[in-house]
């Protein structure tokens, strides 16, 4: 599943690939996806694409209109460019984005599954296309006012970015008092967005915290963040930030075509390492999987505390 740095890099990626172009032509291949498409979708068609924002894991992508299109990648969404219909014809992506470290495709088989999975098209005026593919459909795509931004049930509830200026005090003001694991703490949303499930296990691994423990015991008596949840913080920024530079590094390496953009898989410390040596200098444990509210939860019972 694309988690924030993935979906940052993503935007950045569409940035570079389509702002600024104008929309001659949508394509809609299924009524909807996770919820239907809006009923408006096709009347994108004649707006230019102003800029691409991103908030938690919501693109949202403002037309010259002055309406907004917000897409969720989901589980498995992801969009690829091409740069005119010469690209198309020979077959060859501009851009392939993340689909959790699977290989992606371009165009018709080269989006995999034949294409089937290709259920929207924008085409540009100048012969340019971004095509949607999502095989698992969990993903998300609105259309709304600009207006109704604030409000959107999807977005209002929201917690801060995980970026400055959210800090230990926020945090602390977030966790004060609250029993919860730590771990399901950070996944929720109105904690703090988009930290998701790998880079929770890899920031606790870092802090040396035990994904268990209460969230109300990292905060002091009177509301202050202890100075393990200071740390816990800055590994937090520091975990993202790396997959967002990894992220960067591998969107301008347009050659990268094996399947490994998006996440920094090689530099993960416990995801996935069930059964595998601690990689914490000095520690010797073994790295543990545990599920917490059904999600797996990778962990180093000797160095996490
Ligand atoms: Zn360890």
């Amino acid at each position: 599943m694309p988690e924030l740095p993935e979906v940052e890099t993503v935007r950045q990626g569409l940035i570079q690939g389509i702002q600024g172009k104008t929309i001659a032509d949508v394509l809609i291949r299924r009524e909807g996806l996770r919820y239907p498409f809006p009923d408006d979708l096709a009347t994108v068609a004649g707006c230019t694409i102003n800029g691409i924002r991103r908030r938690a894991k919501y693109l949202l992508i403002d037309l010259d209109d002055d309406r907004v299109l917000l897409s969720h990648l989901g589980m498995s969404g992801r969009y690829t460019l091409f740069d005119s219909d010469e690209a198309k014809a020979n077959a060859k992506p501009l851009l392939k984005t993340v689909n959790g470290g699977v290989p992606v495709s371009s165009f018709g088989d080269l989006t995999g599954h034949g294409g089937k999975h290709d259920h929207l098209e924008f085409v540009f005026e100048d012969g340019a296309r971004a095509v949607y593919t999502d095989p698992r459909r969990f993903g998300i795509i609105d259309l709304f006012p600009a207006t109704a931004e604030a409000e959107h049930p999807l977005l209002v509830a929201l917690g801060p970015e995980p970026f400055d200026p959210w800090d230990a005090n926020a945090l602390a003001a977030r966790l004060n008092g609250r029993r919860t694991a730590i771990k399901l703490a950070l996944l929720d949303q109105k904690t703090v967005v988009g930290v998701g499930n790998i880079y929770a296990c890899e920031s606790l691994h870092r802090a040396g915290l035990s994904p268990r423990r209460e969230a109300k015991g990292l905060v002091k008596a009177n509301g202050e963040p202890t100075a393990r949840l200071e740390a816990l913080v800055g590994h937090i920024k520091d975990v993202l930030n790396e997959a967002l530079e990894a992220g960067g590094s591998t969107l301008n390496d347009f050659a990268a075509v094996d399947g490994t953009l998006g996440y920094f898989a090689h530099q993960f410390a416990v995801y996935g390492r069930e059964g595998l040596p601690c990689q914490k200098e000095g520690c010797g444990g073994v790295v543990r999987r545990l599920v917490q509210s059904n999600r797996s939860t990778f962990y180093c019972p000797s160095c996490q505390r």
